[in-house]
């Protein structure tokens, strides 16, 4: 029998206080739930005394937005504990490390990141990360390759792929991302202003065909384990470092997902400035700069995946010539239409992001969402005739 129970303020202080050595037995605790995502509860938890802090993130048996006419399994929590350790193992220092995590209670107890700000926050305000390419290109990288065939005995990479099956969180992507943006969805909801692009892109046969592909890759590929939600609210960053949160999405999938959340949470911030930047030259020079971060991602990505799969490939067919190229080549053509797919989400689907909606007037957010849906199409579209990382930045800044 279950013995969850869905935590109070005060019972959070009382359950980090039985675990043990995690606070000192003359602890004064404080706690405070601080949760600003859909899904879940977050505590931090505090002792006055010792300044030391955690966090606690527990799981509803529903999505928090909606309430419980929404269930949602509580099994997300331990995929979240489980993916948080193994890319901690796989990328050290780029996630929060896990102190302790309880299935029962959908709970896990991890490092406190309040140093850091979430990275959707700091973009919106104009924020530079010069490592955040770096960082993140290498995280990718590494937990893509290293969960993938490639790098796995395949009976190990199975029962990772069985472990990791997560029907509902997968459910809720294959529809919203995949699915209801390309019909008039009960879910939608759009400016008004945009109700003619909207209703264009419901009647786009040719991008229907491309999602429809896209769609299948994420339904079918066990590719990879993916965090599953890479946008740039699940990242935590200060201008030095760059920490990954929140992957309950984490399932195995095509690589060029995860890679193409990250991008299109870029693209999202590109379209938004133009909205909030009223200086040209600096809204020039900050959407400069997210170009350069969005080649740099792939770039480090590339690099350091042709050495992994130089240094550590255990799958023979690793070694024909022709093969990582080709591979590489695949890769990014998947990144850009999976990017497309999730810029396109963010303007006409359910969820929207900050980056547009603190663009108070319609009139000048509907400017940025419409870019924000043609970037997306081209990107869908021309996926499969770009082959070179300029490309991409080129493709960005030349559509209007
Ligand atoms: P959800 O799954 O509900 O979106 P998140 O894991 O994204 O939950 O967390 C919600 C918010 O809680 C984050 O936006 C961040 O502000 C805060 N948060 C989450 N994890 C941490 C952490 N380890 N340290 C500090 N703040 C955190
Ligand atoms: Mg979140
Ligand atoms: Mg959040
Ligand atoms: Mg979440």
């Amino acid at each position: 029998m279950s013995t969850y129970r869905m935590l109070t303020e005060q019972e959070a202080v009382e359950y980090a206080r039985n675990i043990p050595d995690l606070f000192p037995a003359n602890a004064k605790l404080t706690s405070r739930e601080i949760g600003d995502g859909n899904l879940n509860f977050v505590f931090h938890i505090q002792d006055e005394i010792s300044n030391k802090s955690i966090i606690f993130k527990q799981a509803l048996p529903y999505a928090r937005v909606v309430g419980e006419s929404w269930p949602l399994t509580l099994d997300r929590a331990r995929i979240e504990s489980e993916a948080l350790i193994l890319q901690g193992e796989l990328c050290p220092g780029f996630v929060p490390q896990v102190y302790h995590y309880d299935i029962e209670m959908a709970l896990t107890v991890m490092e406190d990141l309040s140093a850091y700000e979430i990275m959707r926050k700091g973009l919106v305000a104009r924020k530079y990360y010069p490592n955040f390419a770096k960082h993140i290109g290498t995280f990718l990288a590494r937990t893509l390759f290293l969960t993938s065939d490639l790098a796995l005995h395949p009976y190990e990479k199975k029962k990772r792929v069985a472990s990791f099956s997560n029907p509902e969180l997968c459910k809720i992507t294959e529809d919203l991302v995949f699915t209801d943006p390309y019909y008039d969805a009960a879910t939608n909801s759009f400016n008004p202003l945009i109700r003619e692009q909207a209703e264009a892109l419901w009647h786009d046969d040719a991008v229907k065909l491309e999602v429809a592909k896209l769609k299948e890759g994420f339904l079918t590929r066990t590719q990879a384990l993916l965090h599953g939600d890479l946008h740039t609210g699940s990242i935590m960053a200060t201008e030095e470092g760059t920490k990954v949160i929140d992957p309950e999405f984490a399932y195995y999938g095509p690589m060029g997902f995860d890679i193409g959340a990250v991008i299109a949470n870029l693209v999202l911030n590109y379209v938004a400035q133009e909205g909030h930047a009223s200086d040209v030259q600096e809204r020039e020079s900050y959407q400069a700069y997210l170009l350069d971060t969005i080649t740099g991602i792939w770039t480090t990505f590339e690099a350091e995946f042709r050495t992994l799969w130089a240094e550590k490939a255990v799958e023979p067919s690793a070694a024909i010539p022709g093969y990582v190229d080709d591979y590489v080549r695949r890769l990014l053509q998947d990144t850009l239409g999976y990017a497309g797919c999730k810029t396109i989400r963010r303007i006409v689907g359910l969820a929207h992001v900050w980056d547009i909606e603190s663009i108070e007037d319609p009139a000048v957010r509907a400017h940025s969402e419409k870019l924000a849906l043609a970037i997306g199409r081209e990107l869908i579209l021309k996926r499969e005739s770009i082959s070179s990382v300029e490309d991409i930045a080129d493709l960005i800044s030349d559509t209007h």
